[in-house]
């Protein structure tokens, strides 16, 4: 099929959801992106932090075709190879007895809330169930998960959502702890908040929530389904703050392209799911968990140390654009803000002269695979240079 085929079938034929920029990508190899027409791009994206170690790795494709040539899927029923490995690796790297598998950060982090809900439902019965999350944040596109997610424009169309939900500004603890109520059942937050503008958390706040949580009783829950997976250069961002969660989700980075999700539960809610409570059809698939026991087997220290040199030098590099206002976040999860230009426009750009970056609000977002070279790095930014200084 040529460009114009492929396009042309999904505006006719797919749901209208996606704002998709002019681009088809075809293949590729590390982070370096081929087109229909053979037009190479550097990726600054990943997929939007999904291919963590870029495209055709032969780790990972070793790994999952080894077991596509076993198995593809068994249910839940029975049990297999891949997710038992995965399930121990997960609890053995993180520090968190117990894991859930499901297949995307939405399903994780349902799975988070169901989790809290119960833990304090089996203590106290009805009346402990509110959820307090982060104006800004964003947890996912089911209904419960948009309630969570703390965007007004978001709440929207498919009402009613699920009750319990209040939202705290981000680095505000007097505004969160005036959300706190004896109903308080948790506090969500996102170590670096992703889609809503690459926004770090300020340490000392993450802090000072922990903090709270374990004065008042709350569970502590991070989505770490974008900036978990070795992405922030810790295994988890909420690492960077000294902070021990109750539950952990992730998503994107942990199956190297593959959908797959996990929940991770500590000491004081490992117990609380039992047979029955939850489950997933797909969760735990052998071929995703096969690509996510590679990806996590390699988030070594020397990885992540590699992720924050490269990560130093790309900020350095990126601080000297004149049209870059500043630049946030932390590891390989960087956004700039434009001085003058819109970020839509620039990604646009970009992608006619061969960089593919992300936005985020009105930010630029780069999420490159975090095996990125050099060279792929200083082309990549030799291109975004050039395309911030044209004149509009
Ligand atoms: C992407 C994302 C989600 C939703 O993940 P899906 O796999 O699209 O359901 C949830 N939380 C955060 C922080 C995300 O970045």
């Amino acid at each position: 099929m040529d460009f114009e085929t492929v396009k042309e079938n999904a505006e006719n034929f797919e749901a209208a959801v996606y704002n998709r920029f002019e681009l088809g990508i075809k293949c590729g190899k590390g982070a370096t992106l081929l087109d229909f027409s053979g037009k190479e791009y550097i990726d600054f994206s990943s997929g939007i932090g999904v291919n963590i170690f870029g495209i055709a790795d032969e780790g990972w494709i070793a790994a999952v075709t080894a077991q596509l040539k076993l198995i593809q899927h068994t249910c839940n029923l029975y049990y297999n190879e891949p997710a038992s490995a995965l399930v121990k690796l997960l609890c053995e790297k993180s520090g968190f007895k117990r894991a859930f598998l499901c297949n995307s950060g939405a399903e994780a982090n349902e799975c988070a809330i169901k989790v809290a809900r119960k833990y304090w439902h089996d203590r106290h019965g009805e009346g402990k169930a509110e959820i307090i999350t982060l104006k800004d944040s964003f947890h996912g596109r089911t209904v419960t998960t948009l309630s969570a997610t703390g965007q007004g424009g978001m709440h929207k169309h498919f009402m009613p959502f699920t009750e319990g939900f209040l939202y705290a500004a981000p680095n505000d603890i007097d505004d969160l702890k005036s959300k706190i109520s004896a109903a308080t059942a948790a506090v969500m937050i996102e170590a670096v908040q992703g889609e809503g503008g690459v926004n770090a958390l300020d340490k000392n706040y993450v802090q000072k929530i922990a903090e709270l949580c374990g004065e008042r009783d709350i569970l502590l829950i991070c989505d770490e389904i974008q900036c978990g997976n070795g992405r922030t250069g810790r295994l988890f961002g909420y690492m960077n703050f000294e902070v021990k969660p109750d539950i952990v989700t992730t998503a994107k980075g942990l199956g190297g392209g593959l959908p797959i999700g996990a929940a991770l539960f500590n000491e004081k809610t490992e117990k609380v799911l039992g047979k029955g409570d939850h489950g997933s059809t797909f969760g735990g698939n052998p071929i995703a968990a096969a690509g996510a026991v590679e990806i996590l087997s390699r988030l070594n220290d020397e990885l992540l140390s590699e992720v924050i040199k490269k990560s130093d030098y790309m900020v350095s590099k990126l601080k000297k654009l004149d049209e870059i206002a500043s630049v946030h976040g932390m590891g390989l999860m960087l956004g700039a803000s434009l001085k003058t230009k819109k970020a839509r426009d620039v990604a646009a750009e970009c992608i006619t002269e061969g960089l593919v970056v992300l936005t985020a609000k009105e930010k630029l977002r780069f999420l490159p695979p975090l095996n990125i070279s050099y060279e792929e790095i200083d082309l990549g930014l030799e291109i975004l240079s050039k395309v911030l200084s044209k004149q509009q």
